[in-house]
């Protein structure tokens, strides 16, 4: 006898957005997460994250961007909330260099909407950034910020609202495949289910240390600073930014709260061993580097952070996610290693989830994203 027809594992970022996906189609499906849904012992958290289309990363993600914002935008329809807030992003650095390059592929590759600027026009345009000599600025219209504690509630939300159960404070011991199904050992009581989302995010290699095994867990930090020209940072006027200029590689948004910015290192501050003790405490030696982004970069921002917080995330090798069903468990779908930048895609990849579970295959392009490839190194 079946517990449920599904079971997602970890109710964050894209578990909750797996479930909402899931229980829209009526298929009958549990979560189990070991926290409470929004906490911030994770991924998620720290008042936005940010969204684009013109994707450095790989002009391939570009498909899945596009479903992802429709996606955002219809568990808006479905919950009357707002989430994604499309203010527009600048990715800047040198004309030439790489983060320029493979914006425009993605932009000239799928035709989308944006605007060039070249030095004296992006510094005209936008004064918060003060530019090095050869940079550009190229701004992606469809970018902006997502809400991120408030976005992984609505799609818990609403997905019980469509009869989704959700076991919270429960955490999956462990998971092996039974017959016709899986079976789940949660807080010492065992669950049968037909097939099973794994999205435990950082805590993945506590779960599967054997699959998960190239997966390193990084902890980033948010720090916010405070402006001498609030007026000049407000979203409308600050779109959200990425900016890769001589060693540095930093993004930055605008708050909500209206007199600060947030900028973090794009890269993760150092490996975290033990998820279950993340060290939030943030040494001096820690901000060296960010407050002298901030100090060259952002010059109306004053270059002492004053708030700070740590979060973490899992990289694969490559840092592209692991998406797919797992080679030993073909029950069991992996969603996890989204590197640094998987919140944009999170609603895609529910519906991605998704449509493995119940019709066995995707539309969208997966293969370069097969757990195979982390096992056999390609
Ligand atoms: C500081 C920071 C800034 C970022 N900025 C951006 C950005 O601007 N734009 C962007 O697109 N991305 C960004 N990212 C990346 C993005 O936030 C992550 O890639 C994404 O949140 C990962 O989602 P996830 O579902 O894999 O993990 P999580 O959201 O952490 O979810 C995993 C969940 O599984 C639960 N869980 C784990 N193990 C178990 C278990 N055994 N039993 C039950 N529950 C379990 C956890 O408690 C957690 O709730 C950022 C990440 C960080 C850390």
């Amino acid at each position: 006898m079946m517990d449920a027809e599904v079971a997602v594992i970890g109710i964050g970022t894209i578990g909750s957005m797996t479930m909402w996906q899931l229980a829209r189609r009526g298929v009958k499906v549990i979560g189990f997460e070991q926290f409470g849904t929004g906490h911030d012992r994770s991924a998620a958290g720290g008042e936005s994250r940010i969204f684009r289309t013109a994707y450095l990363e790989g002009s391939e993600y570009v498909p899945m961007l596009h479903e992802a914002r429709k996606q955002w935008r219809e568990l808006e329809k479905e919950t009357g909330y707002s989430l994604l807030h499309l203010n527009g992003g600048l990715m800047i650095g040198p004309a030439e260099g790489d983060t320029i390059r493979s914006v425009m592929k993605s932009i000239e590759t799928h035709g989308l909407e944006h605007e060039y600027l070249e030095y004296d026009e992006a510094q005209k345009r936008y004064p918060q950034h003060k530019l090095f000599p050869g940079e550009v600025m190229v701004l992606d219209k469809q970018a902006g910020f997502i809400r991120p504690e408030f976005a992984v509630v609505s799609a818990v939300q609403r997905s019980e609202a469509l009869g989704a159960v959700i076991h919270r404070y429960t955490q999956v011991e462990s998971i092996e495949p039974d017959g016709d199904g899986v079976r789940i050992v949660a807080n010492g009581k065992t669950y049968k289910v037909g097939q099973v989302v794994i999205t435990t995010g950082p805590y993945t290699k506590k779960l599967l240390p054997e699959q998960a095994s190239p997966l390193v867990t990084r902890r980033l930090v948010m720090s916010f600073f405070a402006t001498t020209k609030p007026e000049m940072y407000t979203p409308d006027k600050f779109p959200i930014f990425i900016r890769r200029s001589k060693h540095f590689d930093i993004s930055g948004k605008p708050t909500l709260e209206g007199t600060m910015v947030k900028v973090m290192l794009n890269q993760g501050y150092d490996e975290v061993d033990d998820p279950h003790n993340l060290n939030r405490h943030i040494a001096i030696d820690d901000l060296n580097q960010i407050n002298e982004a901030v100090r060259e970069l952002l010059p109306d921002l004053i270059a002492d952070p004053i708030r700070l917080n740590a979060y973490m995330d899992a990289y694969s090798p490559d840092e592209h996610a692991i998406i797919g069903r797992l080679p030993d468990m073909p029950r069991a779908i992996a969603l996890y290693g989204f590197s640094g930048h998987g919140f944009k895609l999170a609603p895609a990849m529910g519906r991605i989830a998704a449509d493995l579970v119940v019709d066995g295959g995707t539309p969208f392009s997966i293969e370069q994203f097969s757990p195979e490839r982390i096992r056999s190194g390609r």
